[in-house]
Protein backbone atom coordinates (compact mmCIF):
# COMPACT_ATOMS: atom_id res chain seq x y z
CA UNK A 1 0.00 0.00 0.00
CA UNK A 2 1.40 3.73 -0.98
CA UNK A 3 0.45 5.50 1.80
CA UNK A 4 -1.49 8.63 1.11
CA UNK A 5 -0.57 10.65 4.66
CA UNK A 6 3.04 11.76 4.83
CA UNK A 7 3.80 13.39 8.77
CA UNK A 8 6.80 14.51 9.60
CA UNK A 9 8.04 16.90 13.12
CA UNK A 10 8.43 20.02 12.04
CA UNK A 11 11.12 20.41 14.27
CA UNK A 12 14.08 18.11 16.31
CA UNK A 13 12.77 16.64 19.93
CA UNK A 14 14.25 19.25 21.51
CA UNK A 15 12.54 22.06 19.74
CA UNK A 16 8.70 23.70 19.47
CA UNK A 17 6.13 20.15 18.92
CA UNK A 18 4.15 20.43 15.71
CA UNK A 19 3.10 17.66 12.96
CA UNK A 20 3.38 18.51 9.54
CA UNK A 21 1.07 16.05 7.35
CA UNK A 22 1.17 16.45 3.54
CA UNK A 23 -1.26 14.12 1.11
CA UNK A 24 0.61 13.02 -1.60
CA UNK A 25 -0.37 14.00 -5.06
CA UNK A 26 -1.92 16.74 -4.19
CA UNK A 27 -1.22 20.47 -2.65
CA UNK A 28 -3.15 20.60 0.52
CA UNK A 29 -1.72 19.39 4.49
CA UNK A 30 -2.86 19.40 7.81
CA UNK A 31 -1.14 20.57 10.58
CA UNK A 32 -1.47 19.66 14.35
CA UNK A 33 0.03 22.12 16.87
CA UNK A 34 1.56 25.72 16.01
CA UNK A 35 4.84 25.87 17.46
CA UNK A 36 7.45 27.38 15.55
CA UNK A 37 7.27 26.46 12.18
CA UNK A 38 9.98 28.47 10.68
CA UNK A 39 11.73 25.31 9.54
CA UNK A 40 8.30 24.69 7.12
CA UNK A 41 9.41 25.84 3.51
CA UNK A 42 6.93 28.45 2.82
CA UNK A 43 5.60 26.45 -0.07
CA UNK A 44 4.69 23.65 2.60
CA UNK A 45 3.06 26.37 4.49
CA UNK A 46 0.81 27.59 1.92
CA UNK A 47 -0.50 24.04 1.60
CA UNK A 48 -2.09 23.50 4.99
CA UNK A 49 -5.86 23.99 5.15
CA UNK A 50 -6.51 23.01 8.49
CA UNK A 51 -4.66 23.35 11.68
CA UNK A 52 -5.50 21.78 15.35
CA UNK A 53 -4.47 23.11 18.08
CA UNK A 54 -3.77 20.82 21.16
CA UNK A 55 -3.80 23.83 23.51
CA UNK A 56 -2.35 27.42 23.41
CA UNK A 57 0.78 27.20 25.44
CA UNK A 58 3.35 29.28 23.76
CA UNK A 59 5.54 26.92 22.04
CA UNK A 60 2.35 25.09 20.55
CA UNK A 61 0.76 28.74 19.06
CA UNK A 62 3.58 30.97 18.14
CA UNK A 63 3.34 29.78 14.49
CA UNK A 64 -0.34 31.05 14.21
CA UNK A 65 1.78 34.32 13.06
CA UNK A 66 3.63 33.25 10.39
CA UNK A 67 0.80 31.11 9.10
CA UNK A 68 -1.38 34.29 8.99
CA UNK A 69 1.48 36.26 7.53
CA UNK A 70 2.12 33.86 4.48
CA UNK A 71 -1.46 33.14 3.85
CA UNK A 72 -2.17 37.36 4.08
CA UNK A 73 -3.32 38.43 0.73
CA UNK A 74 -4.12 34.91 -1.11
CA UNK A 75 -7.41 32.85 -1.33
CA UNK A 76 -7.40 30.33 1.54
CA UNK A 77 -9.91 28.85 3.78
CA UNK A 78 -8.16 27.80 6.77
CA UNK A 79 -9.85 25.75 9.40
CA UNK A 80 -8.34 25.66 12.77
CA UNK A 81 -9.45 23.95 15.96
CA UNK A 82 -8.52 24.23 19.33
CA UNK A 83 -9.58 23.76 22.82
CA UNK A 84 -11.97 25.91 24.88
CA UNK A 85 -11.31 29.55 25.42
CA UNK A 86 -9.57 29.11 21.65
CA UNK A 87 -11.29 31.70 19.96
CA UNK A 88 -10.64 34.16 22.47
CA UNK A 89 -6.69 33.60 21.91
CA UNK A 90 -6.88 33.66 17.88
CA UNK A 91 -8.77 37.24 18.40
CA UNK A 92 -6.31 38.16 20.73
CA UNK A 93 -3.49 37.38 18.18
CA UNK A 94 -5.34 39.25 15.28
CA UNK A 95 -6.59 42.25 17.32
CA UNK A 96 -3.15 42.75 18.47
CA UNK A 97 -2.33 43.96 14.25
CA UNK A 98 -3.84 46.83 12.67
CA UNK A 99 -5.51 45.79 9.27
CA UNK A 100 -6.48 49.16 8.14
CA UNK A 101 -5.43 48.23 4.82
CA UNK A 102 -6.86 45.19 4.62
CA UNK A 103 -9.70 45.89 2.59
CA UNK A 104 -7.08 46.15 -0.10
CA UNK A 105 -6.59 42.67 -0.82
CA UNK A 106 -7.41 40.85 -4.14
CA UNK A 107 -8.27 37.79 -2.45
CA UNK A 108 -9.91 37.01 0.84
CA UNK A 109 -8.05 34.72 3.72
CA UNK A 110 -10.94 32.85 5.44
CA UNK A 111 -10.24 32.03 8.82
CA UNK A 112 -13.13 29.32 10.72
CA UNK A 113 -12.09 28.73 13.75
CA UNK A 114 -13.77 26.22 16.48
CA UNK A 115 -13.63 26.37 20.15
CA UNK A 116 -13.70 22.63 20.92
CA UNK A 117 -15.67 21.31 24.09
CA UNK A 118 -16.11 18.17 25.75
CA UNK A 119 -19.49 18.17 23.85
CA UNK A 120 -19.86 20.72 21.71
CA UNK A 121 -18.04 23.30 19.97
CA UNK A 122 -17.88 26.97 19.47
CA UNK A 123 -17.65 28.39 15.85
CA UNK A 124 -16.75 31.54 14.39
CA UNK A 125 -15.55 33.17 10.84
CA UNK A 126 -13.16 35.73 10.25
CA UNK A 127 -11.84 37.47 6.57
CA UNK A 128 -9.09 39.30 6.15
CA UNK A 129 -11.50 41.58 4.32
CA UNK A 130 -13.23 42.76 6.82
CA UNK A 131 -10.31 43.54 9.12
CA UNK A 132 -10.60 39.86 10.19
CA UNK A 133 -13.63 41.18 12.06
CA UNK A 134 -16.23 38.52 13.93
CA UNK A 135 -18.75 37.90 11.03
CA UNK A 136 -20.61 35.86 13.30
CA UNK A 137 -22.15 35.57 17.02
CA UNK A 138 -20.18 31.77 17.74
CA UNK A 139 -22.75 29.24 16.28
CA UNK A 140 -22.86 26.46 19.02
CA UNK A 141 -22.58 22.74 17.80
CA UNK A 142 -22.71 18.93 19.30
CA UNK A 143 -19.70 17.40 19.24
CA UNK A 144 -19.24 13.79 18.86
CA UNK A 145 -15.47 13.50 18.91
CA UNK A 146 -14.99 14.20 15.28
CA UNK A 147 -13.95 17.50 13.97
CA UNK A 148 -13.77 17.44 10.30
CA UNK A 149 -14.78 14.57 7.87
CA UNK A 150 -14.97 14.41 4.10
CA UNK A 151 -15.48 10.83 2.37
CA UNK A 152 -11.58 10.25 2.53
CA UNK A 153 -11.28 11.63 5.26
CA UNK A 154 -11.75 12.16 9.32
CA UNK A 155 -9.86 14.42 12.12
CA UNK A 156 -11.09 14.01 15.27
CA UNK A 157 -10.39 15.29 18.72
CA UNK A 158 -10.10 14.03 22.82
CA UNK A 159 -10.23 16.08 25.68
CA UNK A 160 -7.01 14.90 27.78
CA UNK A 161 -5.75 16.62 30.90
CA UNK A 162 -2.61 19.09 31.11
CA UNK A 163 -3.94 20.88 33.85
CA UNK A 164 -6.20 22.74 31.59
CA UNK A 165 -8.18 20.73 28.90
CA UNK A 166 -5.83 19.71 25.83
CA UNK A 167 -6.95 18.36 22.59
CA UNK A 168 -5.13 14.95 20.99
CA UNK A 169 -5.57 14.69 17.52
CA UNK A 170 -5.99 12.38 14.76
CA UNK A 171 -5.96 11.65 10.95
CA UNK A 172 -7.20 9.03 9.49
CA UNK A 173 -8.25 7.72 5.49
CA UNK A 174 -11.48 6.09 6.38
CA UNK A 175 -10.08 3.17 3.52
CA UNK A 176 -7.42 3.62 0.99
CA UNK A 177 -8.39 2.88 -2.50
CA UNK A 178 -4.87 0.73 -3.97
CA UNK A 179 -4.52 1.15 -8.07
CA UNK A 180 -3.59 -1.79 -9.40
CA UNK A 181 -1.09 -1.25 -12.43
CA UNK A 182 -1.40 -4.20 -14.37
CA UNK A 183 -5.35 -3.58 -14.39
CA UNK A 184 -4.55 -0.20 -15.72
CA UNK A 185 -2.48 -2.28 -18.58
CA UNK A 186 -4.90 -4.63 -18.83
CA UNK A 187 -7.48 -2.14 -20.21
CA UNK A 188 -5.52 -0.08 -21.90
CA UNK A 189 -5.25 3.04 -19.44
CA UNK A 190 -2.52 5.63 -18.82
CA UNK A 191 -2.87 6.84 -15.21
CA UNK A 192 -3.72 10.64 -15.06
CA UNK A 193 -6.01 13.21 -13.33
CA UNK A 194 -8.98 10.96 -14.06
CA UNK A 195 -7.36 8.79 -11.84
CA UNK A 196 -8.51 11.05 -8.36
CA UNK A 197 -11.43 11.22 -9.81
CA UNK A 198 -12.17 7.95 -9.86
CA UNK A 199 -10.82 7.66 -6.38
CA UNK A 200 -13.20 10.18 -5.05
CA UNK A 201 -16.00 8.35 -6.85
CA UNK A 202 -15.36 5.59 -4.64
CA UNK A 203 -14.77 7.24 -1.51
CA UNK A 204 -18.08 8.56 -1.94
CA UNK A 205 -19.50 5.52 -2.43
CA UNK A 206 -21.20 6.64 -5.98
CA UNK A 207 -23.41 3.74 -7.21
CA UNK A 208 -21.66 1.29 -8.61
CA UNK A 209 -23.82 1.17 -11.69
CA UNK A 210 -22.52 5.15 -12.63
CA UNK A 211 -21.43 5.33 -16.09
CA UNK A 212 -17.47 6.50 -15.63
CA UNK A 213 -15.41 7.95 -18.19
CA UNK A 214 -11.62 7.92 -19.36
CA UNK A 215 -10.76 10.36 -21.38
CA UNK A 216 -9.33 9.65 -24.82
CA UNK A 217 -6.12 11.31 -23.59
CA UNK A 218 -5.99 8.43 -21.17
CA UNK A 219 -6.89 5.59 -23.37
CA UNK A 220 -7.14 5.51 -27.68
CA UNK A 221 -10.58 7.00 -28.61
CA UNK A 222 -11.59 7.38 -24.85
CA UNK A 223 -13.38 4.39 -22.63
CA UNK A 224 -16.93 4.21 -21.00
CA UNK A 225 -17.27 2.00 -18.06
CA UNK A 226 -19.52 1.24 -14.80
CA UNK A 227 -17.68 2.55 -11.75
CA UNK A 228 -18.39 -1.32 -10.33
CA UNK A 229 -16.39 -2.63 -13.27
CA UNK A 230 -13.62 -0.49 -13.59
CA UNK A 231 -13.02 -0.96 -9.57
CA UNK A 232 -13.06 -4.77 -10.26
CA UNK A 233 -10.25 -4.56 -12.30
CA UNK A 234 -7.73 -1.52 -11.59
CA UNK A 235 -8.62 -0.85 -7.62
CA UNK A 236 -7.76 -2.70 -4.05
CA UNK A 237 -9.69 -1.18 -0.68
CA UNK A 238 -7.32 -1.73 1.69
CA UNK A 239 -7.26 0.07 5.44
CA UNK A 240 -7.13 3.20 5.56
CA UNK A 241 -4.35 4.74 7.66
CA UNK A 242 -4.42 6.64 10.90
CA UNK A 243 -1.80 9.04 12.69
CA UNK A 244 -2.41 10.05 15.64
CA UNK A 245 -0.65 13.20 17.60
CA UNK A 246 -0.53 13.35 21.77
CA UNK A 247 0.98 15.75 23.44
CA UNK A 248 1.41 17.75 27.05
CA UNK A 249 -0.41 15.02 28.96
CA UNK A 250 -0.52 14.15 32.59
CA UNK A 251 -0.16 10.65 33.23
CA UNK A 252 -3.06 9.29 34.96
CA UNK A 253 -5.45 6.97 34.58
CA UNK A 254 -8.16 8.77 33.32
CA UNK A 255 -5.70 10.53 30.26
CA UNK A 256 -4.16 6.65 30.20
CA UNK A 257 -7.65 5.13 29.06
CA UNK A 258 -8.63 8.11 26.85
CA UNK A 259 -5.40 7.73 25.21
CA UNK A 260 -5.43 3.89 24.32
CA UNK A 261 -8.95 3.89 23.16
CA UNK A 262 -8.14 6.93 21.06
CA UNK A 263 -4.73 6.03 19.23
CA UNK A 264 -6.22 2.34 19.06
CA UNK A 265 -4.18 0.85 16.24
CA UNK A 266 -2.93 3.48 14.77
CA UNK A 267 0.01 3.17 12.17
CA UNK A 268 1.99 5.88 13.75
CA UNK A 269 1.91 7.85 16.74
CA UNK A 270 3.47 10.46 17.67
CA UNK A 271 3.68 11.12 21.55
CA UNK A 272 5.24 13.63 23.50
CA UNK A 273 8.18 12.43 25.88
CA UNK A 274 8.91 15.28 28.10
CA UNK A 275 10.99 13.43 30.68
CA UNK A 276 12.80 10.53 31.58
CA UNK A 277 11.81 7.59 33.83
CA UNK A 278 14.12 8.90 36.96
CA UNK A 279 12.36 12.27 36.76
CA UNK A 280 8.80 11.06 37.05
CA UNK A 281 7.94 13.45 39.93
CA UNK A 282 8.76 16.34 37.53
CA UNK A 283 6.72 15.10 34.81
CA UNK A 284 4.04 14.53 37.01
CA UNK A 285 4.07 18.57 38.87
CA UNK A 286 4.62 20.01 35.48
CA UNK A 287 1.27 17.63 34.06
CA UNK A 288 3.86 15.94 30.80
CA UNK A 289 4.44 12.10 30.24
CA UNK A 290 8.34 9.89 30.63
CA UNK A 291 9.84 8.21 27.70
CA UNK A 292 8.76 5.01 29.75
CA UNK A 293 5.11 6.12 30.23
CA UNK A 294 5.16 7.15 26.10
CA UNK A 295 6.40 4.07 25.38
CA UNK A 296 3.77 1.99 27.20
CA UNK A 297 1.02 4.03 25.93
CA UNK A 298 2.33 2.74 22.38
CA UNK A 299 2.28 -0.59 23.20
CA UNK A 300 -1.09 -0.35 24.91
CA UNK A 301 -2.91 1.14 21.79
CA UNK A 302 -1.17 -1.41 19.49
CA UNK A 303 0.53 1.47 17.20
CA UNK A 304 2.58 0.01 14.71
CA UNK A 305 5.34 2.70 14.67
CA UNK A 306 6.01 5.32 17.33
CA UNK A 307 8.20 8.57 17.80
CA UNK A 308 8.87 10.81 20.41
CA UNK A 309 9.37 14.39 20.70
CA UNK A 310 9.23 17.23 23.04
CA UNK A 311 12.14 16.79 25.09
CA UNK A 312 13.62 18.88 28.09
CA UNK A 313 16.58 20.81 27.32
CA UNK A 314 18.17 19.10 30.57
CA UNK A 315 18.48 15.90 28.52
CA UNK A 316 20.22 18.05 25.56
CA UNK A 317 23.26 15.39 24.58
CA UNK A 318 21.12 12.18 25.88
CA UNK A 319 18.39 11.84 23.40
CA UNK A 320 19.55 8.31 23.29
CA UNK A 321 18.40 7.34 26.51
CA UNK A 322 14.99 8.97 26.14
CA UNK A 323 14.56 6.57 22.49
CA UNK A 324 16.13 3.30 24.50
CA UNK A 325 13.64 4.20 27.47
CA UNK A 326 10.24 4.35 25.26
CA UNK A 327 11.46 1.64 23.18
CA UNK A 328 12.07 -0.44 25.88
CA UNK A 329 8.80 0.14 27.66
CA UNK A 330 7.35 -0.31 24.04
CA UNK A 331 8.91 -3.68 23.75
CA UNK A 332 8.17 -4.81 27.68
CA UNK A 333 4.22 -4.23 27.23
CA UNK A 334 3.92 -5.49 23.70
CA UNK A 335 5.33 -8.73 24.95
CA UNK A 336 2.94 -8.26 28.05
CA UNK A 337 -0.28 -7.87 25.36
ZN1 LIG B 1 4.44 21.91 25.34
ZN1 LIG C 1 1.71 22.70 27.52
Amino acid sequence: MRPCLHPKLVNGPFDDPGLFIPFLFSKRAIIFDLGDIDRLPAKDILKISLAGVTHTHVDHFIGFDRLLRLMLGREKNLLLFGPAGFLKNVEGKLSGYTWNLADKYNYPLCLEVTEVHPDFTLGRNYRCQDRFEPLNDPVRQPFNGVLFMEPALKVSAVHLDHKIPCLGLSVEERFHVNIIKEGLNRLGLQPGPWLSEFKQAIYRRDDPKAKFEVAPRQSPGGKQFTLGELSEQIARITAGQKITYITDVVYSESNQDKIVAFARNSDHLFIEAVFMEKDRRVARQKYHLTARQAGKLAALAGVKKFSIFHFSPRYSGQENLLYQEALDAYNHYRQKG
